[in-house]
Parts: structure tokens; C-alpha cells; sequence
């Protein structure tokens, strides 16, 4: 892929790197590259951060035909850059696509345009411990037209947002609303894609569970709200009895490359893992006879998170005295381990 270069008559002054935040703030430089049916992919440019003009039909804000990935660069203690397995990213960026009927960008070429954009920032990588370069490629249907079809033109472009450690005093576990009157997916709806009108249907329920004091909520399944799906936007996980439980993935569950690791990780550590549904009922009762030894959400963002309380229906289940579980915690310094290139990567997971 040729990618041309347009140089910034000012480069920002970096922030902080002990106030960072997380997504406050931007690089110098973006990619974007444009897709028409008459051309194909053209125009890939790196060039000043900034704003883009869109016509008012733009398909994109009145249809929402948008998608989008996140995952983070960090680098290490000999300055090397890594990657943490952006080949999945780049497949579920593709499954978006072909769910919105949206032009699928293949899987090299989003892999490169990352690669080709993060080397010319990575003076922009903070190094202190537990921060990182969090990538965030997307797509959005730039037709001006206002009849329902698939667009014929896109635009797709990446930014990066040097962010700090998730959480600065170390992983700690947070209070969980269950959500049983809003929903964030049904079955053959969009749940598996990585899409903006997923996250714009589900901030009704982050904020009501935020005026209750709750950090996240639990989301249950869209037909009977009786299996628990996914934690705000994480994956959710759960050990019963020393076996592991995670929703599977069958369309309604965002297929998390975190999620994936943690499987991988766990199994090879011999624990057994089972992605079978889990109604919230057994889930409150194990909680309540204390055989729900740990709780935790696995994601780029915070890594893994772990579970304090529960709340359903008016009853509160305290999870193994609000601290952090030892296999949460192993599983949170392992991944991180790997990711900032500290520990041997035996799964070849780093890029
Ligand atoms: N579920 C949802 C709804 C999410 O938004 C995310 C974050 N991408 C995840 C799960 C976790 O996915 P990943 O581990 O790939 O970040």
C-alpha cells in the first residue's frame, strides 16, 4: 500500500504522562483512505491530525452504516514497539463490515496502515508503567444520499490517543449493576459487530446504572433477561466451582480478543473453561452459598477488571470480600506481562 505523507507545520507539545486519562488526547498525524466502487482503496494519506469536511447527506449520520476497533501499542523497556494481536482486530473489523453491508477492508492492509501509522508516532508511546498507545481505526459510509441502501463510498481512518494506566492504584474491583430492562443486543441483531449504534443504544443504561452508583452494568440476553451476556463493554467471566464461565459467542456476545486470550491462558494453566450460557438465577445463587469464588471483565482497555458486587433485582452479592481474586489477578499480570513485552510470549500473540 503506497501512503503518502503530509508533514505538520507544528508538532503538539506531549501531555503528562501521569495525567493522561483515557482518549483525552490525539497525535500529531491520522491515516484515512477513501473507497469508492468506481476506484476501490485510494487516497491513503498520513497527515496533521484535524478536522475532515463531510457533506450533510453523508450516509454515515443518518443511517449510522459506522464501524470501528481498538487495541493498543506499548513499548518496551529496550524501545521496541509492540502490537497485541492485531490480526484478530483486523478479522473483526471484517465481520463488522460484511454484518453493515459496509466495504470490507482486507485484513493486510489494515494491519499496515496501523503499523505504517503507530512507527511514524511512536515518539507519542508513553512509557511509564501501565500506559500505552490506544489505536482506534474506523469506518463510516460517506455517500451523500438520504435512501436506505448500502453506501457506495467509505472512508477509513485512524487515530491514536496516548492514554495512562486504567486503573493508577493498581487493578481494583468494581460494583456491577444487572440490567434487566434495557438490553444491548438480540439474536441476528448486531451484537458480534463492532459498530457505533451498538454503544449509542446502550449509554441508557450506563447512566442509569451510574445515577444508582454502579460503575457497569451486566447485560442480559434480549429475549427472556435470563443469561447474562457481556459487562458494559467487556466480556464477562465468572469462576463457579473452580470452572470457568463465559457467555458464548453466538452473535449476541462481541467475540473480545482479551476474551480469547484469557481462554487460551487459562486452559494451558489447566483450569477448565466452559462458553456456555449462564442464567443470572444460578449466578446470583452460587454468589449467595460463596461458590462464586471470582468475577471479571476481560477488555483492551482495562486488560481484566475485576468484580466486586452484583446487583439484580434488589439483592446485592458481595464477591469474594470485594478484593481481587488470585486467578484474576494472575491472569491481568500475565497478559499485561506479555503485552509490554516483561514476560515470554509462548503464544507468539505480540506483532
Ligand atoms: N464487549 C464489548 C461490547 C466491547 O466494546 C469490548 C471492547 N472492544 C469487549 C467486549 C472486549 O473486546 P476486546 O477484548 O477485543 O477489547
Amino acid at each position: 500500500m503506497e501512503v503518502k505523507f503530509i508533514p505538520t507545520e507544528q508538532l503538539k507539545e506531549k501531555p503528562d504522562e501521569n495525567a493522561l486519562g483515557f482518549g483525552n488526547y490525539f497525535t500529531d498525524y491520522m491515516f484515512t483512505m477513501d473507497w469508492t466502487k468506481e476506484k476501490g482503496w485510494h487516497n491513503a494519506v498520513i497527515e496533521p491530525y484535524g478536522s475532515i469536511q463531510l457533506d450533510p447527506a453523508s450516509m454515515v449520520l443518518h443511517y449510522a452504516q459506522e464501524t470501528f476497533e481498538g487495541l493498543k501499542a506499548y513499548k518496551t523497556k529496550e524501545g521496541k514497539v509492540l502490537l497485541f494481536r492485531p490480526d484478530m482486530n483486523a478479522k473483526r473489523f471484517a465481520n463488522s463490515n460484511r454484518r453493515l453491508c459496509m466495504e470490507v477492508l482486507p485484513e493486510e492492509m489494515f494491519v499496515d496502515a496501523i503499523a505504517t501509522l503507530v512507527s511514524r508516532e511512536k515518539e507519542w508511546i508513553p512509557t511509564i508503567e501501565g500506559t500505552s498507545l490506544y489505536i482506534r481505526p474506523f469506518m463510516f459510509a460517506t455517500e451523500s444520499a438520504v435512501g436506505v441502501h448500502p453506501s457506495n463510498a467509505y472512508k477509513f481512518m485512524i487515530v491514536l490517543s496516548p492514554v495512562g494506566a486504567y486503573y493508577p492504584e493498581g487493578v481494583n474491583p468494581v460494583k456491577i449493576y444487572v440490567e434487566d430492562e434495557y438490553v444491548r443486543a438480540t439474536k441476528g441483531g448486531t451484537g458480534f459487530a463492532k459498530c457505533g449504534g451498538n454503544y449509542a443504544a446502550s449509554i441508557a443504561a450506563q447512566v442509569k446504572a451510574e445515577k444508582l452508583g454502579y460503575t457497569q452494568v451486566l447485560w442480559l440476553d434480549g429475549v427472556e433477561r435470563k443469561y447474562v451476556e457481556e459487562v458494559g463493554t467487556m466480556n464477562a467471566m465468572f469462576i463457579i466451582d473452580r470452572k470457568i464461565i463465559t457467555a458464548p459467542c453466538d452473535g449476541t456476545v462481541l467475540p473480545g480478543v482479551t476474551r480469547d486470550s484469557v481462554i487460551q491462558l487459562l486452559k494451558s494453566w489447566g483450569y477448565v473453561v466452559e462458553e456456555r450460557p449462564l442464567a443470572i438465577d444460578e449466578l446470583m445463587e452460587a454468589g449467595r452459598n460463596k461458590t462464586l469464588q471470582e468475577a471479571f471483565g476481560t477488555g483492551t482497555a482495562a486488560v481484566i477488571s475485576p468484580i466486586g458486587e452484583l446487583s439484580y433485582k434488589g439483592e446485592s452479592i458481595i464477591i469474594n470480600d470485594f478484593q481481587t481474586g488470585e486467578i484474576t489477578q494472575r491472569l491481568y499480570d500475565t497478559l499485561t506481562g506479555i503485552q509490554w513485552g516483561k514476560l515470554e510470549d509462548s503464544f507468539h500473540w505480540t506483532y
